[in-house]
Formats: C-alpha cells, sequence, structure tokens
C-alpha cells in the first residue's frame, strides 16, 4: 500500500456537519489481492484525503507513447484500503441507526463492479450489517425501546422478480395497495434478539442466493440482496412499522452493460439491472432534492424500497472501488454514477461553524462502539 493520504477522517466537526444531509455518498477502497499483485498490476486508485479519490489512468497515445490521464472526484467521504469495516460503519451506518429508533426509514447500499468489496462491506463476517444489529440489539434493551422488537427478512431481486431468502427461495409479489403503501405479500420475518441468531439466519438465507427455479447455481453478482431489520411494537397486530434499516448489497454495476450481450437471458438480466441502477440513482437524487416526485415505479427495486425514498428518510451509498488498472473503466463508471447520485455542493468554505450539537447528542446515544454486548 501507498504512503498514508494526509488526512484519513474527517474532525468531529466536519463528519457532524454532513450528517444534516438525508443522503450521503461514500467512496470505499479495496486493497490490491494477491493475484493482482502476482500480474504486477498498478494500483490506480489514490485517496488523496478523506473526501478526494484520484484515478490516475495509463493511457497510450497513437504514437504508443504512454500517459496518465488523472480523474478527480469528491465525495461526502473516501475510504482508502486499510480502513476496517468497524470504522466504515462508524462514519456510515451508526448515524442511520439512532434515527430508526426516533421512527423512521434508513437504507444503506452497496455499489460497485463484481469483486470490488460490496459483499465485504456489507454481509462479511464483520459486515456493517452485524455491527448496526448489534447496536439495534443493545439499543432495545433500554427501558424506552421494551415494548419493541428486531424483525428481520432477507430477500433478493433476480431478473426483477423477488424471492424469499429466508423461505426455500419461495417467489414473492410486491403489492401497492389504495394508500400507496408497499408491501411484499407473504415475506418471512423473523424476530431476533441476539446477533449469533441474526448470522444464523443470513448464513441460511445466502445458501439459497441465486439458485434458480432450475437448481441451475446462478451467479449472485446478478442479483440484489436485501436485508431489513424492522422495528416493531412487539403483539402489535396492526403490526405498524417502528423503524427499519435496510442494507441492500447491490447486483454488480458492470452487468448493466450485459444488454449486447449475444446470450438472451444474460441480456435480459442485464438490461433489468441497468433499467434498477438508473431507477435507484433518481429515486436518491429526488430524495437529497425533497423534490415532491420520487420516481419509485421505475423498477422493482425501487418499488419495494419506496419507503426509503420518502418522508423521513436517510440514506448512505458506499460505491466499492476495486483499486487495478483492468478494473479502470469500471472504476471510473462506479465512482461517474456515485457522483450524479449526488451532486456534492462546494463544501470547501473555510471555517465552518460549530459542531451540529443536535447531532452529536444524537450520537452519543449509541452504545459506543466496541463495548461489549450483553445478551438479551
Ligand atoms: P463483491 O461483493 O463486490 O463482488 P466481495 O465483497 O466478494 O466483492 O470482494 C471480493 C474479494 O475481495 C473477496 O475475497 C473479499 O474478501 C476481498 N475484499 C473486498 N474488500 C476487501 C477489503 N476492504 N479488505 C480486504 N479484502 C477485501
Ligand atoms: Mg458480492
Amino acid at each position: 500500500p501507498g504512503p498514508a493520504a494526509a488526512g484519513r477522517f474527517p474532525t468531529e466537526g466536519e463528519f457532524l456537519d454532513q450528517l444534516d444531509s438525508r443522503i450521503r455518498v461514500v467512496v470505499r477502497k479495496r486493497p490490491m489481492n494477491r493475484k493482482e499483485m502476482d500480474r504486477k498490476e498498478m494500483d490506480i486508485a489514490e485517496c488523496c484525503n478523506w473526501d478526494q479519490v484520484q484515478i490516475n489512468e495509463p493511457k497510450v497515445k497513437v504514437d504508443l507513447t504512454k500517459y496518465t490521464e488523472h480523474h478527480q472526484f469528491m465525495f461526502d467521504q473516501v475510504f482508502d484500503e486499510e480502513t476496517n469495516n468497524q470504522e466504515v460503519y462508524f462514519y456510515t451506518a451508526r448515524p442511520l441507526v439512532s434515527g430508526i429508533f426516533s421512527g423512521g426509514h434508513a437504507t444503506c447500499f452497496a455499489y460497485g463492479q463484481t469483486g470490488a468489496g460490496k459483499t465485504f462491506t456489507m454481509m462479511g463476517r464483520d459486515g456493517i450489517y452485524v455491527l448496526a444489529a448489534k447496536d439495534i440489539f443493545t439499543m432495545l434493551t433500554r427501558p424506552e425501546y421494551q415494548h419493541l422488537q428486531a424483525e428481520v427478512a432477507f430477500f433478493e431481486i433476480y431478473g426483477g422478480k423477488l424471492f424469499d431468502l429466508l423461505n426455500k427461495r419461495k417467489r414473492l409479489w410486491a403489492r401497492e395497495d389504495a394508500k400507496g403503501t408497499v408491501c411484499i405479500a407473504g415475506l418471512r420475518e423473523e424476530v431476533v434478539a441476539d446477533c449469533d441468531r441474526l448470522m444464523r439466519i443470513i448464513d441460511y438465507g445466502l445458501t439459497s442466493r441465486s439458485v434458480g427455479a432450475t437448481g441451475v447455481n446462478a451467479d449472485s453478482s446478478r442479483s440484489h440482496a436485501i436485508l431489513q431489520i424492522t422495528l416493531r411494537a412487539a403483539g402489535d397486530p396492526s403490526r405498524r412499522i417502528h423503524g427499519r434499516i435496510s442494507f441492500i448489497d447491490l447486483a454488480g454495476s458492470e452487468r448493466a452493460a450485459d444488454t449486447m450481450d449475444t446470450n438472451r437471458q444474460t441480456r435480459m438480466e442485464g438490461a433489468e439491472i441497468n433499467k434498477s441502477l438508473l431507477a435507484l440513482k433518481e429515486c436518491i437524487r429526488a430524495l437529497d432534492k425533497k423534490s415532491g416526485h420520487t420516481p419509485f415505479r421505475g423498477s422493482k427495486l425501487t418499488m419495494v424500497l419506496k419507503d426509503s425514498f420518502v418522508g423521513n428518510a436517510q440514506t448512505v451509498m458506499i460505491a466499492n472501488i476495486s483499486p487495478n488498472s483492468l478494473s479502470c473503466e469500471n472504476t471510473l463508471n462506479t465512482l461517474r454514477y456515485a457522483d450524479r447520485v449526488k451532486e456534492i455542493q462546494s463544501r470547501k468554505v473555510p471555517g465552518r461553524g460549530r459542531p451540529n450539537m443536535d447531532k452529536a447528542n444524537k450520537l452519543d446515544q449509541l452504545p459506543p462502539m466496541g463495548e461489549p454486548q450483553e445478551p438479551r
């Protein structure tokens, strides 16, 4: 790895400033892997600062002289290859957790090319959903929240169809009622109270991910996996949602380009992924602009996540990138997509105000990071 970037993380004040925003877009670079190093590939992704990344694209002129084209991007935050999941969690999903207790919807997306680290970030052994769940279970032990329970659902969108990963990959349908509420009929939701149980449920779900009805093992890079943790009052017959956090491990962004593939099935899947990633971008942009119209009907993905795009919702998108030169084009595409999800207003104003104490107090309500968690 190269020299550590100047400021790897924002100061407390800089971080708290960002939390005013309903949508945050961050980038995470994974380390070079053994194969890439053995092939003597170059690391072309340079994390210049806690909010800046530069791609050094190797190019060749017609006369065969080599040169480098530099592409700079600015995001709410950029995590270099040394950053671990705890740190990513601290700056991304953790601030959302207190929000769902005060009754809101929070969504955390992992976007990027296959192999860039989406699953590692989200669903890995110490992935951010586990860290979020730990905080949620701890919060639930507090007197003011003891009437609530956490219910988990895990499903997949593959080729525009919904499949329940906790129920033998049963096909499901999303319905929108007269009031505009979208629900997935028959989706299995399991009450969970500790991380061991949650992890067993996820492991079980992952075994049935993308195994087609024909029994042929399809490629999980072509599906979106959605894990939802919903807070509800225990025993409430109306099953009203108190708060919900969704973690989405999106299909590989490079699959959106498969629309020209010679194989009909691949081409159709690519078109579906392309459609959903475009609709997702539009919905998040609408949330950012607080515009009245959210085009959530644009795809199955945005339709089932409708509540994430309206009202009191908070969203974080983690754009995962690979560092190696062979991935350059996909990396640039990922960064351009992430850039358009949220146009960062010129934030480089010198002498910012004081940290927003309201937000700081909210975060303080969460259990401190690394505190041992009592089983309930
Ligand atoms: P994706 O889900 O985007 O296709 P994965 O999460 O499966 O990618 O990551 C591809 C490989 O890279 C995996 O072997 C994973 O363990 C490894 N990897 C990804 N991100 C990191 C990271 N930040 N640090 C170490 N290894 C990583
Ligand atoms: Mg994956």
